[in-house]
């Protein structure tokens, strides 16, 4: 295992191809994320983690919202991503439950890497993957690098540092009208096929809308912006349909896309976390 990190392409293809094998949409990935909140304040984190109340995905409703997904989809890897997913203290346990569900032959965890010099011998046994964003503050300290690195070594964990010293900007300050921009940006974004998220039975095509609904509350039509999964035989082509729409979501609307500019990587404040927050329900 070495440190040198591997070469991005940016914004990644797009290829609006989901072949069907055995019954199973073959996709890239899917994600759950285990947990809301994080140890750091990214400003313009795609989480929307700075701004969500904690939150623990339960291990038991993971198994179920797993057992209706590995019905209709074959994901090439399953990532437990949050926030920031090492705050979760089953995530050993979250990690055999993917395995167990046999949805996808690797399973991977996102991580800032600030917490896995405390992660028990469990977790680097089960875990296949790591990527580990690399921010220029707070730098990981040499000794964790070499820590993650012996302890990957030694358990055949694959290592994807990522280095993060920009960060996308998508959140949209004045919601977009839901016309042929909103179409457009939707067609175009290369997150709707990368990042799709299973959470409480209902799948998303992409991870925002789940938190635009936490963040928004009772306010907010996000939730439609998913497909609830059952196990009707329907359901394979129910999921095609979805995942093939050309109607944008609704998260869209607040959302600048995944080829949005860039801007130096930043924390922010807790000052500038309250006065955001100050301005949803
Ligand atoms: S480390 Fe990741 S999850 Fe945490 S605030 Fe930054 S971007 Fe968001
Ligand atoms: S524009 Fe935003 S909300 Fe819409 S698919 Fe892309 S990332 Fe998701």
């Amino acid at each position: 295992m070495t440190a040198s990190p591997r070469v991005h392409v940016f914004p990644p293809p797009m290829d609006h191809h989901y072949p069907v094998q055995d019954g199973r949409v073959q996709t890239r990935s899917l994600e759950a994320h285990v947990v809301d909140h994080c140890n750091l304040t990214c400003a313009g984190c795609c989480s929307l983690s700075p701004l969500l109340p904690d939150w623990y995905a339960d291990p038991a409703q993971l198994a179920r919202d797993l057992a209706l997904a590995a019905r209709v989809l074959r994901p090439r890897v399953f990532k437990l991503v949050g926030g920031e997913p090492t705050l979760h203290p089953a995530l050993p346990e979250l990690i055999q439950v993917v395995k167990a569900s046999g949805i996808a032959p690797k399973v991977s965890v996102t991580t800032n890497g600030l917490k896995l010099a405390d992660m028990p011998e469990a977790f680097w046994r089960d875990v296949d993957a790591l990527t580990i964003s690399r921010y220029p503050r707070p730098r990981l300290t040499d000794d964790l690098v070499a820590h993650v690195e012996d302890q990957a070594a030694r358990f055949d964990v694959s290592l994807n540092w990522k280095a993060q010293d920009t960060f996308t900007q998508m959140d949209r300050e004045t919601p977009l009208g839901d016309g042929p921009d909103a179409r457009a940006l939707f067609r175009d974004c290369w997150i709707r096929e990368r990042c799709h998220l299973i959470r409480d039975g209902v799948f998303y095509t992409c991870t925002r809308p789940a938190h635009f609904q936490t963040l928004h509350g009772d306010t907010g039509a996000f939730a439609d912006d998913g497909l609830r999964l059952d196990d009707e035989p329907g359901m394979l082509d129910t999921l095609l349909a979805y995942l093939q729409r050309e109607a944008p979501l609704q998260a869209c609307l607040h959302c600048q896309g995944g080829s949005a500019p860039v801007a130096p990587h930043r924390m922010l404040s807790r000052r500038q976390i309250h006065a955001i927050k100050a301005a949803y329900p």
